[in-house]
């Protein structure tokens, strides 16, 4: 067994990677800032830590303590656009943050590192089967960035620090028990957003049908998640068998290209049916063909991906099914409903839970309810706390209720200062309304409770079947008079209150 760390363990890639390490029985710590991840993939929050993987202060602490055998850095901004729009956002954070965390494993004594890199280094290539040796042309600010990025790993090799670049082609699909799987926002990658169109009965805008290619459109190398999580352990093996530090890179697809006419065909037999395709403008960036030369991967790490198309393309669509599946939730604001108020909360030390919160949240959990927690920390915007504390106050409530079996689904926050006009302060719907849209949640099936008539409110506007006020706030007598005569304002005592008659009420004939 190996203690690993997953850089971005919370996104896409590096999720399904996490799962198929701890499926293989190895010890497995999550590192994300969740600027693009999702805590909903962090299964085990015992092993989780909030952070910016270049924050050297936080990073390199962390590293020591731990002793990690290795490190994998999936933790990288992947939009090619975006990066055209923003190169300098893109050079740092793709290149100058983990030269930071580089720095912090160097000093950590942690000697093997794998890099999520990318195909995009190479550029267009031509028609033949990209090789390593393909000289590097990227065309586009990302691919620079992973090009520099692999530049300093080769100059970490001087420091003791072994590592392997894995190029990935496409990665797609998702793991096989649907844990976790593809859920960026925006969603650029073609196989969800044919997948969701053909859902939604939309049509899929094809970039290009005049590409000299078989059909016109773009040809590109679909990797199965999972097949790329194995490589990255059978990677990460070759560095467990190193005797002197070194640098390689690798390759990883399946050697098979597919146009997109070819994915849309492939996801129309899966569904059941036709699906309406606009031809759009070519996308700046774009080249006609990429199609991985797998024999490196063969050669040197003995890879082979065992899930072809159809694989992908079936696991991919049933879990966009999962993700869509009506589900309920409980909306629950943070302090006064869920811990004590002390006003500011900026110390995790002094969370102190309500009385009876763990067996209400025991009770929701048994009726089927998700959890998430919808807060205004205008203590930010008032800079009277800082985002690093509200990290450790939830990695601390995360823990409390681990133990107990129970999980916060996410945490979904407004920071801004009360005088400031946005648009996600509670009562406003905002923030509970883009959760259920990313969770597939059912807003007439779910509930908002918290000790503040802003609570209530925030819920009453998103559309959510439940409201209600609770009474375990400090300023409630304060609240019971706004409310007057308010008829759609429920009251009860505490959280446990509320729960034990929600869930009576709904097992009632
Ligand atoms: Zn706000």
């Amino acid at each position: 067994m190996a203690k690993v760390l997953v850089v971005g363990g919370a996104g896409y890639v590096g999720s399904a990677a996490a799962r198929y390490f701890e499926d293989h029985g190895h010890e497995v710590w999550i590192l994300d800032d969740l600027s693009t991840g999702h805590l909903s993939f962090v299964q085990d929050r015992e092993r989780w830590f909030e952070a910016d993987c270049g924050d050297l202060d936080v990073v390199e602490p962390f590293l020591k303590s731990q002793r990690f055998d290795g490190v994998f850095h999936f933790a990288a901004k992947s939009l090619v656009a975006e990066s055209v729009a923003h190169p300098e956002l893109y050079r740092e954070s793709n290149v100058h943050k983990m030269e930071r965390l580089l720095e912090a494993c160097a000093r950590a004594g942690i000697s093997r590192f794998i890099f999520s890199s990318t195909c995009a280094v190479y550029g267009d290539p031509g028609d033949a089967p990209i090789t390593e040796k393909t000289p590097f042309k990227p065309m586009s600010p990302y691919g620079e960035t992973k090009r520099d990025a692999e530049a300093l790993l080769e100059k970490f090799v001087a420091r003791g620090i072994s590592s392997i670049a894995l190029r990935y082609f496409n990665a797609s699909g998702a793991e096989s028990k649907y844990r976790v799987g593809e859920l960026h926002e925006p969603e650029s990658h073609l196989i969800p957003n044919v997948i969701r169109a053909a859902l939604g009965a939309r049509p899929v805008s094809v970039f290009g049908d005049d590409y000299p290619t078989s059909d016109g459109t773009c040809v590109r190398d679909y990797i199965h998640v999972s097949d790329l999580a194995e490589a990255h352990w059978l990677a990460f093996e070759k560095l467990l068998g190193a005797e002197a530090p070194f640098f390689d890179a690798v390759n990883l697809g399946s050697g098979t290209g597919y146009s997109v006419r070819e994915i849309v065909t492939a996801i129309e037999k899966a569904i059941g049916g036709s699906i309406e395709t606009v031809i759009c403008p070519r996308r700046p960036g774009d080249p006609p063909k990429l199609v991985a030369d797998t024999s490196y991967a063969r050669a040197f790490l003995g890879f082979q991906p065992k899930r072809g198309l159809d694989t992908i393309v079936r696991s991919a669509l049933a879990w966009e099914h999962q993700r869509l599946q009506p589900k309920r939730a409980v909306f629950l604001d943070r302090d006064g409903t869920i811990n004590q108020d002390p006003g500011y909360l900026n110390d995790h030390e002094a969370l102190v839970l309500l009385p009876r919160v763990i067996d209400a949240l025991k009770k929701l959990r048994n009726a089927g309810y998700l959890f998430f927690v919808v807060s205004n920390q205008s203590g930010i915007g008032r800079g009277r706390i800082t985002r690093d504390q509200i990290r450790r106050i939830h990695g601390r409530l995360d823990q409390m209720l681990q133990d107990e079996g129970l999980r916060i689904e996410s945490y979904a926050l407004c920071f801004h200062h009360p005088d400031e006009k946005c648009e996600c302060r509670k009562p406003e719907p905002k923030l509970i309304l883009d959760l259920a849209r990313r969770y597939g949640i059912s807003l007439a099936d779910s509930a908002m409770v918290g000790d503040k008539l802003s609570d209530v409110d925030a819920g009453l506007n998103a559309g959510c079947g439940t409201v209600a006020l609770l009474l375990s706030g400090n300023d409630s007598n304060d609240q019971l008079i706004q409310i007057g005569d308010r008829k759609d304002v429920p009251v009860f005592k505490d959280l446990d209150d509320w729960a034990t008659a929600q869930v009576r009420f709904e097992s009632s004939p």
